[in-house]
């Protein structure tokens, strides 16, 4: 962990074991996080041409004001087909929607008022947020129903990786782009892709991790050799639902289009737990080399952009903390599904799936610490506005220390401290 939080190295293969501070439940909990058998096969980033410093403006473009949220009458027939109240609903969904640059936003009360599929709504908000519609002159309807396609091919039936972790994660991509110098930084284009890679980045996920598909064998690690196979998954399922309706891009030139592609596949790949420490090792090495990043150059900016999906991919435990403990005991289920199902197969139980042992503070522990913590704190360097997050995250790891203690006098030799 330690060369892992210099801006030096990137270490493939790490034994977790050898590091001092955890112990062996720890240890494979990270490493079935962060591990995969088959590798992964990266996202290109070639060094930059020339680099001048960092965080000098590429594009003086202003982010618009929160526009007035109206719902569309494609979102209203949703919630009537749903058994809600269109009328008492709408003004609810609207003003949720008028809240979404903000961090203490609540995406379950969103969810509820949705009838349990926030994301296709808050899509159209975010796209009319960034007026993405006008901007690319993009077919507002035609992208309605895609919204509305993508949202339905995530599974319910999942505890955490549903569409309501998809439209989590849009929100957060949304605070970044509002809040500070992300939103005047990118192109259209740029923006475009981030929004829509954090649209699509889980969907059809099967509740299970990539660990599990290639152990299992199934026809999704069949399809993709092992190579993340989640990750592929969910693009190729993403850009299948586009391609059926060519209307959806037609008014972007064939350069755009190969750009929104290539930029969405590489921020989707990149969500790949198990390029975290490549990615993470990569950006230190590129902050803090002489040139620093340079945002005159578009791979520096795709660069940021991964780091900013990655952070927002994971920041649920730097959520308020009711939020931060729903989403923890809400993908504890999920692994304990996948616990469930590893134990009906013969195999080894996962860390942190088996659920006769439950220690859902401990694993959010290690999760801080030694993940999403060093990930925030470098990411800090470069959008000073995650340091919102950086203090609630100590508030929520003191939270679980506290609950760990509650129920185990006895445990955890970690430090209480995020920064080093
Ligand atoms: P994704 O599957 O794209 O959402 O990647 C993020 C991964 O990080 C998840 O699959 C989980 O394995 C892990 N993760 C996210 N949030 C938590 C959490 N609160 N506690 C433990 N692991 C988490
Ligand atoms: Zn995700």
């Amino acid at each position: 962990v330690q060369v892992l939080n210099t801006n030096r190295v990137y270490v493939p293969n790490i034994d977790f074991h050898d590091v001092s501070k955890m112990d062996r439940e720890m240890g494979d909990f990270l490493h079935s996080i962060l591990m995969t058998n088959g590798g992964s096969p990266g996202i290109t980033q070639q060094p930059p041409s020339s680099s001048t410093g960092m965080m000098c403006s590429a594009k003086p473009t202003e982010v618009p004001a929160l526009p007035h949220m109206v719902l569309s009458d494609s979102s209203k027939s949703m919630l009537s087909a749903r058994g809600l109240d269109p009328v008492a609903n709408e003004r609810a969904i609207a003003k949720s929607l008028s809240h979404i640059d903000e961090w203490e936003w609540d995406i379950f009360q969103l969810d509820q008022l949705t009838g349990g599929l926030p994301l296709a709504i808050l899509s159209r908000g975010v796209f009319d947020r960034h007026r993405l519609f006008a901007r690319l002159g993009l077919e507002q309807d035609k992208w309605e129903t895609y919204f509305n396609k993508i949202e339905a091919s995530y599974r319910l039936a999942n505890p955490y990786h549903n569409s309501r972790h998809a439209a989590d994660v849009l929100q957060c991509i949304n605070f970044f782009l509002t809040s500070g110098r992300l939103g005047i930084i990118l192109t259209d284009i740029e923006t475009l892709s981030l929004v829509i890679a954090a649209i699509v980045h889980d969907v059809d996920h099967p509740g299970r991790n990539n660990v599990f598909e290639m152990s299992t064998r199934s026809e999704l690690a069949m399809i993709w050799n092992d190579h993340s196979v989640l990750e592929n998954h969910h693009c190729a399922t993403a850009y299948s639902l586009l391609l059926k309706d060519p209307s959806l891009l037609s008014s972007l030139t064939s350069s755009q289009k190969k750009e929104l592609r290539e930029t969405v596949i590489n921020l989707v790949l990149a969500t790949d737990m198990a390029q975290h420490f490549d990615l993470h090792g990569k950006f230190k090495a590129k902050v803090h080399s002489m040139g620093g990043i340079d945002l005159k150059d578009h791979r520096d900016r795709v660069m940021i952009m991964v780091m900013a999906l990655k952070c927002d991919d994971i920041r649920n435990p730097a959520r308020i903390q009711t939020q931060c403990k729903r989403w923890g005991e809400l993908v504890t289920e999920e692994f304990f599904l996948q616990g469930d199902e590893e134990a009906k197969r013969g195999l080894p139980i996962s860390a942190f799936m088996d659920r006769s042992k439950q220690d859902v503070p401990k694993s959010q522990i290690s999760f801080i610490e030694f993940i999403v913590g060093p990930l925030f704190q470098s990411f800090s360097e470069v959008l000073p506005e995650v340091n919102v997050c950086m203090k609630q995250l100590e508030i929520n790891l003191k939270m679980w220390k506290d609950l760990q203690k509650s129920s185990s006098p006895s445990s955890s030799p970690m430090s209480t401290s995020l920064t080093p």
